[in-house]
């Protein structure tokens, strides 16, 4: 048996941040990860047309997107020396309403007046309620007890009759954040997703939000942390079992076993649910992690000879909130002169896709991208969806959130030190919540109390 001052469970960027933090104060750091690969939920993968190596290219299947405010992220892609680049954003938008027909715009949505001064409206009252709330602790907000209780789509409409402005805010935090429908989580959990941006304006305004990606994909950040920890990294080592108490920890992959005064377990709350530990984790904390659940999106990309919309003026940018793909963005690489398209189709969408043939999901996907750019949407070079939900140690996207109460009720357990042992990922995280910034902080700030001997 190994032993170690510190055991990170999971080699995601809250592991590998944690780690390399610790380990660059000299601490001697251990990370296990179940996969054989680093980075969780971030990952590039090279796919071609049937197969001809010569059309081939690279895909971020995972997360891939960086924001100005996203300052933890940004400082450690400098860090670790990488780059990054714009995403192209010029030229018209596109808005599909409820007609079904494409409209071109640039600046505000090209809906009525009635219904644009309806959603301004409510940007208004969520980024008050936004700017009143810590997002790192978001039950504290004077409000919570009412807003925890009650749906985000029954807020919405409480205030606003407007029907297509309830569907367009419910779009920009339940398909295109939470991957829940409106109905399934709190207008708190709601408030929190904008206030952990910032501001509700910053969450929708895709040009702040999806601002840059990074040359070689974000998964590079993980793999420069990894190469930097070196053999601190051991992959294909699931961790079954955890025993645990106040001085220290013992952890079981296989019939190996590992020590350690303490273990942070950077994996999801709901994958945390995978592993046994002894003696069993106080009620209070299986039930918070009972509480959350993983959203659905399935992230779509399509490689074409060119990027054939930007000869008409477009920017590759859309939505429609009564689509199959309820939003598109130009996703060509730096450089590349191919054109390609992301693309995401969301929960309830998700569920309902997710049943049909690879063959009619295909179909059905490329023509809700024809309905923004024409019939040539239909026909790319390579076509690729990412998977998430059938895989055991993620299990949906992109992150995890609480159901109605949850959040009030058990927020604060989720990150509760207990004993030798630490929980984090980007799923509790407060700035940059669900995203790769907030896995960092919830890294950084982990790592941070363990270097100062701060723990209960
Ligand atoms: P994870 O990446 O989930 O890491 C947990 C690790 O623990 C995994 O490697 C897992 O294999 C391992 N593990 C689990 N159980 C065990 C065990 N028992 N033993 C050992 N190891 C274990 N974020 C952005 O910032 N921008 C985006 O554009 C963006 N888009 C996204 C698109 C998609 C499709 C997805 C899925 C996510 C997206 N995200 C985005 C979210 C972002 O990827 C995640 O928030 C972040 O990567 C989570 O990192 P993490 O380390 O907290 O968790």
């Amino acid at each position: 048996m190994t032993n170690h001052d510190v055991i990170v469970v999971g080699a995601g960027v809250t592991g590998l941040t944690t780690a390399y933090r610790l380990a660059s104060a000299g601490h001697d750091v251990l990370v296990l990860e179940a996969r054989d690969r680093v980075g969780g939920r971030l990952l590039t993968e090279r796919h071609a047309q049937h197969d001809e190596a010569d059309s081939s290219a690279d895909f971020e299947v995972g997360g891939q997107w960086v924001s100005p405010d996203q300052t933890a992220l940004l400082g450690l892609v400098d860090e670790l020396g990488l780059e990054t680049f714009p995403r192209y954003r010029s030229g018209d938008s596109l808005y599909v309403g409820r007609a079904g027909t494409p409209m071109r715009f640039t600046g505000d949505l090209p809906v009525s007046e009635t219904t644009a001064a309806a959603i301004a409206q409510l940007t208004k009252t969520l980024d008050g309620l936004a700017g009143e709330m810590d997002p790192s602790r978001p039950w504290e907000h004077p409000d919570a007890t009412h807003l925890d209780s009650v749906s985000f789509r029954a807020w919405l409409e409480e205030r606003c009759d407007d029907v297509e402005a309830c569907d367009n805010v419910a779009m920009y935090v339940g398909p295109a954040m939470l991957t829940k429908p409106a109905h399934a989580f709190s207008a708190l959990q709601a408030v929190l997703m904008a206030a952990s941006a910032g501001s509700f304006t910053n969450l929708v305004d895709a040009d702040f939000i999806l601002d840059r990606r990074v040359h070689g994909g974000l998964a590079s950040v993980p793999r420069a942390l990894a190469d930097r920890l070196g053999d601190r990294v051991r992959l294909e080592a699931d961790v079954s079992l955890v025993e645990w108490s106040d001085e220290g920890a013992v952890v079981h992959v296989g019939d190996q076993t590992f020590k350690a005064r303490h273990v942070v377990l950077a994996v999801p709350p709901t994958v945390v649910r995978r592993i046994r530990f002894s003696p069993e984790l106080p009620a209070e904390h299986r039930m918070a992690r009972e509480h959350q659940s993983f959203g659905l999106v399935v992230k779509v990309q399509a490689a074409y000879a060119s990027p054939f919309w930007r000869e008409q003026g477009l920017s590759g940018t859309g939505f429609g909130p009564y689509e199959l793909v309820h939003e598109v963005y130009d996703n060509t690489p730096d450089g590349d002169e191919r054109g390609f398209l992301v693309g995401f189709v969301s929960d309830i969408n998700a569920d309902e896709v997710g049943r049909a043939s690879a063959q009619e999901r295909r179909e059905r996907i490329l023509a809700s991208l024809a309905t923004y750019f024409g019939e040539q949407a239909r026909e790319p070079l390579v076509y690729v969806e990412s998977d998430w939900q059938h895989q055991e140690l993620t299990g949906g996207a992109y992150g995890t959130s609480f159901d109605l109460g949850g959040l009030t009720r058990y927020g604060a357990v989720l990150r509760e030190p207990l004993g030798a042992l630490d929980f984090g990922s980007s799923d509790v995280a407060g700035l940059g919540f669900q995203h790769v910034d907030g896995a960092i902080r919830v890294g950084d700030e982990i790592a941070g109390r363990l270097i100062e001997g701060v723990h209960p």
